[in-house]
């Protein structure tokens, strides 16, 4: 299978509009992809013919629906290589990151460690900080390199008999790095630790095998792997998510609710309290499902060709700062423009069409390691062109202009 790249294009409506007269260059798929029709028309078929609440119900509709959610979570678990009772849903990345902080955190006390990377993405900062306040844990961050790794030794060093959790993302959302996140995970077990890998980026870019990278827990959101906002996805290792306590408590996640007792139901259900994101889950599966028709290798290397074509558009540009280059990372340009704040390069190209994202991503010790309060990043997905790159080389070069 080629990549066709005009074809894919064709799937996504938005991508024919224009911003400010100029045709559009969305470049910020790494905040959130655009959606292909395949996405569009699920959610809106389901509205349309078989809606209903899911799970509990004794009429057509609501077993359909149930059938539609039950056979996304299936679409999920083979897209990554799970068993089906090992795929949460949930309402996004952020929130399985903190359903397992919270959930590990109950097993935690004062002076256990959590190892964490100085790359992380704040949905991967934050939920354990709640635990370092609470119950007085000890973070510990792995170091970034200048070219924008992990440096590896100093990660081994951290590691040691109190580390308990190692969360680490599979590909910065800042720098494009790709972890070696089998690796790591290895040495994290060795250690006698469970690790969380928060592959919200990486799952869009390369094919994902959780039982391969063998981690306790992966997770990621719907809406970057272009399907629909408020869905994300838990995977847990069977042991694992029947070890963990629920997160909330409502319907659906219970065995038997008594006045005096209650018990759970098995995972994944104990997970899910209350109405899930029925219509969310099912525009999930319908992207995995078009994902899936497609050649993602060739994919990735249209992206990564995109990548390279505008490295090279910009060598030249002296001005420009760009903040992560190591090797084999991501198609995500992170930079600074010399005597520009990166709100006002986005602003400007923005004029052009150009969509980019600026700001610390929330990335705060990230922005900070590299010296920076924030950046502008590019980032781009399996729909963009070259036409588009060089649209954006030329839109930078003009933007740069204003502040020369
Ligand atoms: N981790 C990474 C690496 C991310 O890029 C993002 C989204 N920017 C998140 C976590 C959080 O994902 P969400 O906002 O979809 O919950």
């Amino acid at each position: 299978m080629a990549f066709d790249v005009e074809a894919v294009r064709a799937e996504f409506p938005i991508l024919q509009r224009q911003v400010n007269g100029e045709p559009l260059v969305y470049l910020d798929s790494a905040a959130s992809a655009q959606k292909p029709k395949a996405v569009i028309e699920a959610m809106t078929r389901a509205m349309e013919h078989s809606y209903a609440n899911v799970h509990r119900g004794l009429h057509t509709l609501a077993n359909e629906t149930t059938e539609a959610y039950e056979s996304a979570r299936r679409a999920v678990a083979g897209f990554i290589g799970a068993g089906e009772d090992e795929v949460v849903f949930t309402k996004g990345g952020t929130e399985a990151i903190n359903l397992v902080a919270a959930g590990l955190g109950a097993r935690l006390g004062a002076g256990d460690e959590i190892v964490l990377t100085q790359m992380e993405h704040h949905a991967n900062i934050v939920p354990w900080h709640f635990l370092r306040e609470r119950l007085g844990v000890v973070l510990k961050f792995t170091p970034v390199t200048d070219a924008g790794e992990l440096d590896l030794d100093a990660y081994r060093n951290l590691l040691g008999p109190r580390t308990r959790v190692v969360a680490l993302s599979h590909m910065s959302n800042v720098l494009g790095t790709v972890n070696p996140v089998m690796d790591m995970t290895r040495m994290a077990h060795e250690a006698g630790a469970l690790v969380l890998i928060d592959g919200c980026q990486s799952i869009v870019h390369q094919p994902v095998d959780v039982k391969a990278i063998d981690a306790d827990f992966f997770v990621f959101s719907g809406h970057k792997l272009y399907g629909p906002t408020g869905i994300g996805i838990l995977y847990g290792k069977a042991e694992r998510l029947a070890d963990l306590p629920p997160y909330q408590g409502g319907g659906e996640m219970i065995g038997e609710v008594a006045l005096e007792r209650i018990t759970y139901a098995d995972p994944p259900h104990r997970f899910e309290a209350g109405t899930p994101p029925i219509l969310e889950a099912i525009g999930l599966g319908a992207a995995i499902g078009w994902l899936n028709g497609l050649d993602r290798r060739a994919a990735a290397e249209h992206e990564h060709r995109l990548y390279q074509r505008t490295i090279k558009g910009l060598s030249g540009a002296n001005w420009l700062r760009i903040i992560g280059e190591a090797p084999g990372k991501g198609a995500i340009l992170s930079f600074t423009m010399e005597g520009a704040h990166a709100h006002d390069v986005a602003q400007i190209l923005d004029r052009y069409g150009v969509a980019v994202r600026a700001g610390t991503h929330c990335a705060e010790p990230l922005m900070k390691r590299f010296g920076v309060t924030s950046s502008a990043r590019a980032s781009f997905g399996l729909y963009n062109t070259e036409a588009e790159v060089d649209a954006f080389v030329e839109a930078l070069n003009k933007t740069q202009a204003f502040f020369a």
